[in-house]
């Protein structure tokens, strides 16, 4: 079932619901891509119609973040969880390694997927990291190459929002790959580069309260979120008019 939160269609799983589903798509034919918004990728997506095409194309559209949840309840729709994208990605894992599927993880600064590969085969023995690349590339067909080259199954795409989702949905399908997921920052809290919120502070939906106190430098992009709150209070304002 899909839940509309200004313009962008969610889907309404839980977490154990959506990695059932990924894996499914992992080990299906064809590809699929998952896209993670929270509030910032959704204020993106009310400007530019193109962009939320895409996201609303996606095979799944995990609800990231409280403040997406938050936004559901004020336009009278329940989502059944947050489901962050981080815990997606995790979730999938210990199957990957059962069922030999190839995973390469891309984007983040040079090295930054390297040393992720290291950390997540020491947490998941036996997982299959086909390949790596950092996301600042130039050459969009070369990166589509090396993919189908390493034969990858599943993608991490971490190149940021906008542009994780646009790449996934142009080069996704040329690349071999079954399914790939948009996961931002993923990448840096896999290689140990930046620290996850403790889970006290995820259940109280404080995570993005968290970062900020880590990576003050967030304060601009996040300053915008009261107001994501107030767009979805006026925007169901005017549907009860
Ligand atoms: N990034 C990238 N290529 C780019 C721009 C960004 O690989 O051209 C990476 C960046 O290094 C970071 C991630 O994309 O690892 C974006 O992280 P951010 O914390 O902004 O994403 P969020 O988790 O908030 O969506």
């Amino acid at each position: 079932m899909k839940i509309d939160i200004l313009g962008v269609q969610f889907d309404n799983v839980t977490l154990k619901e959506a990695v059932e589903e990924g894996l499914t798509f992992a080990g299906g034919e064809g590809f699929h891509y998952v896209v993670t918004p929270n509030p910032e990728i959704v204020n993106l997506a009310r400007q530019d119609a193109a962009y939320r095409e895409i996201l609303n194309k996606a095979s799944l559209v995990l609800p990231d973040g409280i403040g997406v949840v938050h936004a559901g309840k004020i336009l009278g729709t329940q989502l059944k969880e947050r489901v962050p994208g981080i815990d997606f990605a995790t979730g999938i894992l210990p199957q990957l390694v059962k069922e030999g599927r190839r995973l390469y993880l891309l984007g983040a600064k040079p090295g930054v997927a390297q040393k992720a590969a290291e950390q997540l085969k020491q947490q998941y023995p036996g997982l299959l990291i086909c390949g790596t690349g950092d996301g600042y590339f130039t050459d969009n067909e070369l990166v589509t190459e090396q993919l189908r080259e390493a034969n990858a199954d599943v993608v991490f795409v971490c190149l940021g929002a906008p542009k994780q989702e646009r790449w996934m949905a142009q080069y996704g399908p040329s690349s071999g790959a079954k399914l790939m997921v948009g996961l931002g920052g993923v990448l840096d809290v896999f290689s140990g580069e930046v620290k996850r919120a403790p889970e006290l502070w995820q259940k109280f939906g404080l995570e993005w309260f968290y970062r900020l106190l880590h990576q003050p430098a967030r304060i601009g992009r996040m300053a915008k979120l009261p107001l994501f709150l107030v767009t979805a209070w006026k925007a169901r304002q005017k549907e009860k008019v």
